[in-house]
């Protein structure tokens, strides 16, 4: 390090302390980079990686950006999940000594970004920190530094924490190095989350009023670590911040990892964009803070049935009083993200361009305010007093800042006329001054009778008065002092213009450096009235939300659902709110669902394509709608209030990675067959389809008998077992249901209407009729399948449980043994060998390809 010069140096002191940042390193009007990160960035940002001179032998490699371009190379950077540190020069560097002094005044990560395009209005920026405890307790917290607002959680395993990390879409996780690689390693594959290493959990006097409230020392640390790694990265009061708030999972319907994916509850699976999901289809409201709430209300629906029927009763007045709720909607439109400016304010970053959208937010409230209490309900009436209008901000606001001002804030022209008297004088002086200048220009024009003769202005040589080469020699001699000689034109100072001229832009100079003290004066000003400001868009939100739901409900024929205790659930003519809204309404099927009463699973068969993972889901997002607190896609909705929600899909046929795909659907069913409670609902969509049939089928009847016997959720288990059928008769409280198709025409026609009983067919061969397979070959499936049926008679309706090695050895015979084939009789020695052969294969042994070139043989063989 000796060798280097003093500012290498000085870069390299630094940047020890931030090793997993870029150090964007201030050099006059420059960031740069040096040594790898350089090289990176250079990479990762395409821009020209040069070198220069730092004392040692080789050159060190270096790269730049201007200050004035850097955040959008930052954006790209936190994009990637890199962090960024700035450092800046902290002293005047003309009177600086030597090197100038250099500090990293803010560190930028994916979790702490408070403006930019990868902010998404509508959605939190969360960053989580996780602490683990003795037996294997998790302590959970999130902050949006954008907004202000923290909560924390404690949960009692590494699935429970992963799924509150995955529901709140964090970015950047803080955690302890001393915490286990399982965990490191289970977060990362959940996507890309950026790791950040933060071991002090002390709580200091600066935060210490954010988690006062909290009594857990565990919780209590938890949120510390958050705030200290806040603190240390962002370097700067943060008054925005809000006390953390405590919640429990239990306090809310729990809905897993996997269950929110399956559902697309936010996003969808395939896209993994909002488009497509319930919250999509959900998402009218008006205002940004309200989006982003109704994204927290999807990911946690009520379990309490006041606080649910309490928001059922504002979304009914708001549903039935249209045109008020019009006027409402009309309203929230001009209020801007109140809850970001107040982030804004805080953290020193906003101009006055932001102040004038407050001003503009909150001179709506006290109109909002109005409509709100008018409504014919107690209910709004207290949402109505929430909306404190802070008058005081409106006032100061409107008298102080122009309506129009430019984005800078230290370029002046934000301060309105009358509000600061001297401000006013100098005003008064420039503009004064540039009148005399005006008059000074006719007066000579007319002296010397030079038409073209003008008064300019330029930052070098201050105001001139500029005369054309031709008109010269109308001039007397020494009648001006010159000053400069251009190619056309000469120009001249008088003493007079030089003394006006000190005069304005001495005013300039004060009125703009008096505008900035100004500004930065009210915005200490509106600081104070942050929490005020926060509370207001809380409120402002919850009405948008609310709003929203009526609006959704009435344009989509939602009906209010009530809520039962004896566990009856019914669904009269209930559709799928998402399938319904993108394919043509009045061609979507309603059904019915009718549980409780003795009937608490229902086995759904039916052919592919009929409907039944969309009536399986309807009957979830009908509930978590409800519970919600909107109305739901049904002509009438008695539901039990449900604690926990479970949804699992089979497995597709995945030949490359079979048994990994199994082994994920099997630890998905374990997760929910563990944490399912009488209360929850469950939903199997062909549950054992990842495996060969007969285990598979295995699988599917013994998880259907545990839940029956065990649990008692309410489920529904799609099959395409057919077998599975007969456990009606078994199992006192599983019904069958199936989704109808008919024929027409020799061609299958899918009705999507559920029936109750079990489906009587396996539409497969119409279906490859459909598919237009020769004849021949369909001709040849139907008399298989006649045989196959005939032979499936065996299995009586008098054995107590269908047990599967009993199934499969009869489906085996079936196939393959010689009696039941009439072919048989007449079969050559040829034929005989072929099918020994065949006989003594062992399939479930068999690779496909294996089983396509045995298939292949045996062709040959029948054919020669
Ligand atoms: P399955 O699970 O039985 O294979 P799906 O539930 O996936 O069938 O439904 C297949 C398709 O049928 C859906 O994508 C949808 O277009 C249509 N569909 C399902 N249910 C209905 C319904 N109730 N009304 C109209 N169309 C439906
Ligand atoms: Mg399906």
């Amino acid at each position: 390090m000796a060798t280097y010069t003093p500012m290498i140096q000085q870069y390299l002191k630094v940047k020890a302390e931030y090793q997993d940042a870029f150090l964007f390193f201030r050099l006059g009007d420059f960031y740069e980079m040096f040594f790898d990160d350089a090289v990176k960035a250079s990479q990762v940002l395409e821009i020209t990686l040069t070198s220069r001179d730092g004392g040692s032998e080789d050159r060190i490699p270096m790269c730049g950006v201007p200050y004035h371009a850097a955040p959008q190379y930052i954006e790209q950077l936190i994009e990637k999940g890199f962090k960024v540190a700035i450092c800046e020069q902290t002293e005047d560097p003309k009177q600086a000594k030597g090197v100038v002094r250099r500090e990293v005044v803010q560190l930028i990560t994916p979790g702490t970004m408070m403006e930019g395009k990868g902010l998404n209005e509508r959605e939190n920026n969360y960053l989580a920190s996780i602490s683990r405890f003795a037996d294997d307790q998790y302590g959970f917290a999130v902050s949006d530094l954008t907004t202000g607002e923290s909560q924390v959680t404690i949960t009692k395993s590494m699935d429970e924490v992963l799924n509150e990390l995955a529901t709140s879409g964090a970015r950047e996780v803080v955690i302890s190095a001393s915490h286990t690689d399982e965990l490191q390693k289970k977060i990362r594959e959940r996507g890309q989350v950026t790791l950040s290493m933060e071991e002090d959990i002390q709580s200091y006097v600066s935060f210490e009023a954010l988690l006062s409230h909290l009594t857990n020392v565990e919780i209590k640390q938890t949120a510390a670590r958050l705030f200290n790694y806040l603190y240390r990265t962002q370097k700067r009061s943060l008054d925005h911040l809000q006390a953390v708030r405590f919640y429990t999972v239990d306090q809310y319907m729990k809905i897993d990892y996997y269950s929110k994916r399956n559902l697309e509850l936010t996003e969808t699976i395939r896209s993994k964009g909002k488009k497509g999901s319930l919250l999509w289809l959900l998402d009218e409201t008006k205002t940004a803070m309200g989006s982003r709430m109704l994204k927290s209300w999807v990911d946690r629906p009520l379990i309490n049935q006041q606080q649910i029927e309490l928001r059922h009763s504002v979304v009914d007045t708001l549903f039935s009083c249209y045109f008020e709720r019009q006027e409402i909607r009309e309203k929230l439109t001009e209020v801007y993200d109140l809850e970001r400016l107040a982030g804004r304010i805080a953290f020193g970053n906003v101009n006055a361009r932001d102040l004038i959208q407050l001003k503009k937010s909150l001179l709506q409230i006290p109109l909002l305010k109005s409509m709100v209490e008018n409504l014919p309900n107690e209910a709004t009436k207290q949402l109505a007093d929430k909306l404190e209008p802070c008058e005081e901000i409106t006032d100061l606001l409107e008298r102080a800042i122009v309506d129009n001002p430019p984005l800078s804030i230290k370029e002046g022209n934000i301060i309105s006329d009358g509000y600061n008297e001297e401000l006013d004088r100098y005003r008064y002086a420039s503009r004064n001054g540039k009148q005399w200048i005006a008059e000074l220009e006719k007066e000579e024009r007319e002296k010397t009778g030079i038409k073209s003769l003008k008064i300019g202005y330029n930052r070098v040589f201050g105001y001139y008065i500029e005369v054309t080469r031709a008109n010269l020699s109308l001039l007397k001699e020494g009648q001006y002092e010159r000053k400069q000689t251009l190619a056309n034109a000469e120009r001249f100072i008088t003493p007079d213009l030089k003394e006006k001229e000190t005069l304005i832009l001495e005013a300039e100079e004060k009125s703009t450096e008096l505008e900035y003290e100004l500004f930065t004066t009210i915005r200490e000003y509106v600081k104070e009235y942050i929490p005020q400001i926060q509370r207001l868009a809380k409120v402002v939100s919850e009405l948008d939300v609310l709003q929203c739901f009526a609006e959704i409900s009435e344009a989509r024929h939602y009906t209010k659902p009530s809520f039962t205790t004896d566990r009856r659930l019914v669904i009269k003519n209930g559709r799928h709110p998402v399938v319904e809204k993108v394919m043509n309404a009045q061609e979507y099927v309603p059904n019915d669902c009718h549980m409780g009463d003795e009937r608490e699973i229902l086995l759904i068969t039916g052919p592919n394509m009929s409907g039944k993972s969309t009536y399986m889901r309807q009957v979830a997002l009908t509930s978590i709608l409800a519970q919600i607190g909107c109305y739901v896609p049904a002509d009438e909705a008695k539901l039990p209030i449900f604690d926990q929600v479970f949804t699992r899909i089979g497995a597709a046929d995945d030949l490359i990675s079979g048994q990994s795909t199994f082994m994920v659907e099997m630890l998905e069913a374990k997760n929910a067959i563990v944490n399912a409670t009488r209360n929850s609902l469950i939903l199997f969509d062909e549950i054992g389809r990842g495996t060969s049939t007969y285990d598979g089928m295995a699988l599917a009847q013994s998880i259907i008998e545990y839940i029956h016997e065990r649990i008692e959720a309410k489920t529904l288990f799609s099959t395409h077992y057919h077998e599975l059928t007969v456990l009606g008769e078994q199992l006192s409280m599983l019904n069958n249901v199936h989704v109808s198709a008919i024929e027409q025409n020799g061609k299958v026609v899918f009705l999507h209407k559920i029936k109750e009983g079990a489906a009587d067919k396996s539409y497969g061969i119409h279906v490859a009729e459909l598919a237009e397979l020769p004849k021949e070959l369909i001709a040849r499936a139907n008399e298989i399948l006649q045989a196959l049926e005939s032979g499936d008679n065996t299995s009586s309706k008098e054995e107590k449980k269908v047990v599967p090695n009993k199934v499969s050895e009869d489906a085996q015979l079936s196939f393959f043994a010689e009696p039941k084939v009439e072919v048989k009789a007449n079969l050559s020695s040829k034929e005989k060998k072929t099918l020994e052969s065949l006989k003594s294969l062992n399939i479930l042994e068999m690779t496909p390809m294996q089983a396509f070139n045995i298939l292949f043989d045996l062709h040959k063989q029948a054919k020669s």
